[in-house]
């Protein structure tokens, strides 16, 4: 499999006890359909009020970063951007029937989203299923 922006292969990694595949380029990071709920369940990552700080501004500095579209790293086809607008602004890529691609620091930042309260993890997950 090979990473939807770079094109080169992504290396088997695991990240919170969850096996992922990263890119050694851009340090995007794939999760199959599921493991993010799992990330967030585990949550063995917890920041401290200054990391949740810089995390989150962090994001926002970056809301207009040029963010484009993806290919799905395993069927090709053109993933959906996800926004993810809880506490910051956040452009999540998924392919409904395999998984999602998470960019340099947003796993990050989902997780501090996730950390500020268990509604709002909740809401990310039912809106990274799918469902809403
Ligand atoms: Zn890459
Ligand atoms: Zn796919």
């Amino acid at each position: 499999m090979d990473c939807p922006r770079c094109k080169l292969a992504l290396v088997p990694d695991t990240y919170e006890g969850v096996a992922v595949d990263l890119c050694r380029e851009c340090w995007g990071v794939w999760l199959d359909t599921g493991e993010l709920e799992t990330i967030l369940e585990a949550q063995e990552i917890q920041f401290s009020p200054e990391e949740k700080k810089l995390v989150l501004e962090g994001r926002r500095a970056r809301i207009h970063a040029s963010h484009t579209p993806v290919a799905c790293p395993k069927c090709s086809v053109r993933m959906e951007r996800l926004f993810l607008d809880a506490e910051v602004y956040l452009v999540i890529d998924r392919c409904p029937r395999h998984g999602i691609w998470l960019d340099t620091g947003e796993i990050k930042a989902i997780q501090a989203m996730a950390e500020a309260s268990q509604t709002v993890s909740r809401l990310l997950v039912r809106k990274i299923q799918g469902r809403t």
